[in-house]
């Protein structure tokens, strides 16, 4: 008999439950139809094309441009004992004639298969004789020009519902903005589908921006606090900085490795695998680093340099703690990284309307660094989401930022936005509120209305913070696809009726570094209260680094760290307790219960594998 998506769940995958949107997503694709999942990274979005290609008959195609991160994925599912394969530039000819024969066979439940690859007319037409069960398109982001990650081939991936007109196809991503999801529906033709949009939160990591001055002992500072031995990626804006970096680390006694595009192919892809394979590296590289890495147990990911837009920071944060696991975000701003991010706006040959949005999209991430309220509620509101209360795991929550009372700048400021009709851009309004008298105000007559004027008690710079501010609370909103000026937001009535008192963060700019840091001696970090949990924590992994060396596979295919943890806290003392553990399904029951158990009893040294 067939088994329930529940039962694959449990039986395959050793989870209990379906997380957030999982079963409903799963569901729906099982029933025939087509899907767009918006899901942060490590929402869990997997499951959701492999459990329903599993249960339906077929082979599940997965277009994914990542080729590292298919490798992986291929790895994991094989470690559970599913029939998947890539197909994709790294295969040699006989390879990937191998796993064509299996697809033709039907003896594949899924194939990873990169856009070029499943574009070449050959492997279209060998396709069109095959059985799928879904067509999963993941990162379908790439299909948009808004995001960085554009990618033209995936323009065509379309002809897919043309020569499978009948099989259910499911774009998922984790970037959610409205343009791009607008993008997705359209060019992959999904509008007959239906959009399933879970929360963006990741509770489990902890946010902090700090001032920059002195960002490298505050940077030494916070790893040195809560990351000893630890997996985690540190972003610079450039190449030189990157190296400048990883050698000064390297001279701190870390394992830092570099990472940029000008590297050489090799060495890169060596420091890539590297840092995917062990346990305890700091990566530090440009941005050209993350898309398609899947390590689940990054611990924390820092940036020295502010990222571009809030979009950049919170995709590439989101690259700590896939494994729901504690982690933290970390970073640290300055102006200098402002007039670097405007100049490259500036001088890149985007056209004007896009540079102005990436400029009012940097004012945003500004809003985010120089705000007082919990920074996930103001992340979340970015995204179209609310949370209710402040989180308890940010910075700002944790140690209260100084602020003073805005509450008649607030509305000095929107009044002049409604007054000026609401379409102009920060630059105009502050002119206004300062009483400017450039030839545009006169122009448009607005050295006659009643805000002219009336804001001389701040700097440019100081309404630059808080119009910044408004916009990371969503009292003004940019309008991304008229000319970019502000609206006022819906919740801002309150204000503009004396009923709301706003508080916005001190001007962050001038304020001194915090010289003292303590020179620790290292020491590894603890993850369980429990000294003997964690010295059998710490065995378990030395066990699974030996496995896995042995296998030449990342760690974490074996079993991930929340596993690992559990196997610590809980010690099954039997097959069957094993076969409990949230990560343990049938197969990776049967290949490694007995070597783990021997571990947990004492009767094996870690390092030995069987
Ligand atoms: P995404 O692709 O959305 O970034 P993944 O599919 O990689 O996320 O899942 C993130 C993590 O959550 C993985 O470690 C995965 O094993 C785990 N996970 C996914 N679904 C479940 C579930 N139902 N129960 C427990 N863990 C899950
Ligand atoms: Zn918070």
């Amino acid at each position: 008999m067939r088994k329930s998506p529940k039962e694959i769940l449990n039986n395959i995958f050793g989870f209990d439950s379906f997380l957030g949107l999982q079963d409903e997503v799963i569901d729906h694709v099982i029933a025939g139809d087509d899907a767009l999942v918006l899901m942060p990274t490590g929402g869990g979005k997997s499951l959701c094309y492999q459990i329903p290609a599993l249960y339906r008959d077929g082979v599940g195609l997965v277009i994914s441009p990542l080729i590292a991160l298919m490798r992986d994925q291929v790895e994991s599912l094989n470690q559970l004992g599913v029939r998947a394969s890539v197909l994709n530039s790294t295969l040699s000819r006989l390879e990937a004639k191998e796993v064509e024969q299996k697809l033709l066979k039907g003896s594949l439940d899924l194939v990873y298969v990169s856009p070029e690859r499943l574009l070449a007319e050959a492997f279209l037409n060998h396709l069109s004789k095959c059985k799928l069960s879904l067509i999963a398109i993941d990162e379908a982001h790439c299909v948009s020009r808004w995001g960085h990650d554009f990618r033209p081939e995936y323009l065509k991936l379309n002809v897919l519902k043309n020569l499978f007109p009948n099989t259910p196809r499911l774009a998922l991503t984790a970037t959610a903005d409205g343009p791009t999801r607008r993008d997705i529906i359209e060019r992959l033709e999904l509008k007959d589908g239906r959009l399933f949009v879970s929360s963006f939160d990741r509770p489990n990591i902890k946010y902090a921006i700090v001032s920059k001055d002195e960002s490298k002992s505050k940077l030494l500072k916070f790893i040195e606090e809560n990351h000893i031995g630890d997996s985690g990626i540190v972003y610079c804006i450039s190449r030189s900085k990157v190296e400048a970096t990883a050698e000064w680390l390297i001279k701190e006694g870390f394992n830092a490795l570099p990472y940029h595009a000008g590297m050489d192919k090799n060495h890169r892809a060596a420091n890539q695998d590297k840092f995917l394979k062990e346990e305890n590296i700091i990566m530090v590289a440009t941005i050209a680093f993350g898309m398609g890495i899947d390590k689940p147990d990054v611990r924390f990911v820092c940036h020295l340099d502010l990222p571009k837009n809030i979009e950049s920071y919170y995709q590439e944060t989101g690259r700590a703690g896939r494994d729901g696991l504690k982690s933290n975000a970390w970073l640290a701003y300055g102006l200098e990284d402002l007039s670097k991010i405007i100049n490259f706006i500036v001088s890149s040959n985007a056209s004007e309307d896009q540079k102005r949005i990436e400029r009012q999209k940097l004012d945003a991430l500004l809003g985010l660094c120089e705000t007082t309220r919990c920074r996930r509620q103001v992340l979340l509101e970015y995204f179209g989401e609310s949370l209710k209360d402040p989180c308890g795991n940010c910075d700002t929550c944790l140690e209260p930022a100084k602020s003073f009372d805005a509450t008649v700048a607030t509305q000095k400021a929107l009044s002049c936005v409604y007054k000026t009709g609401e379409r102009f851009g920060a630059v105009y309004i502050i002119d206004v509120l300062l009483g400017s008298d450039s030839a545009r105000i006169i122009q448009f007559g607005h050295d006659k209305i009643s805000t002219y004027g009336i804001g001389k008690e701040y700097s440019k710079n100081q309404w630059r913070s808080i119009f910044r501010q408004l916009v990371a609370r969503n009292l003004l909103v940019v309008d991304m696809e008229g000319h970019g000026g502000y609206r006022l937001g819906e919740n801002c009535k309150g204000v503009l009726r004396g009923e709301e008192k706003i508080l916005l963060r001190e001007d962050q700019f001038s304020k001194k570094a915090d010289r003292s840091r303590d020179k620790k001696i290292k020491k590894p970090k603890v993850t369980l209260d429990n000294d003997a949990d964690e010295a059998l924590f710490q065995d378990l992994r030395a066990h699974r680094r030996a496995l896995a060396d042995e296998q030449k596979v990342p760690p974490f295919t074996i079993f991930h760290d929340s596993t690992l943890l559990e196997m610590a806290q809980k010690r099954p003392a039997s097959t069957v307790e094993f076969g409990g553990l949230s990560g343990v399904g049938e197969a990776k029951l049967k290949r490694y219960a007995a070597s783990f158990l021997k571990v947990i009893s004492g009767e094996q040294p870690p390092c030995e594998s069987s």
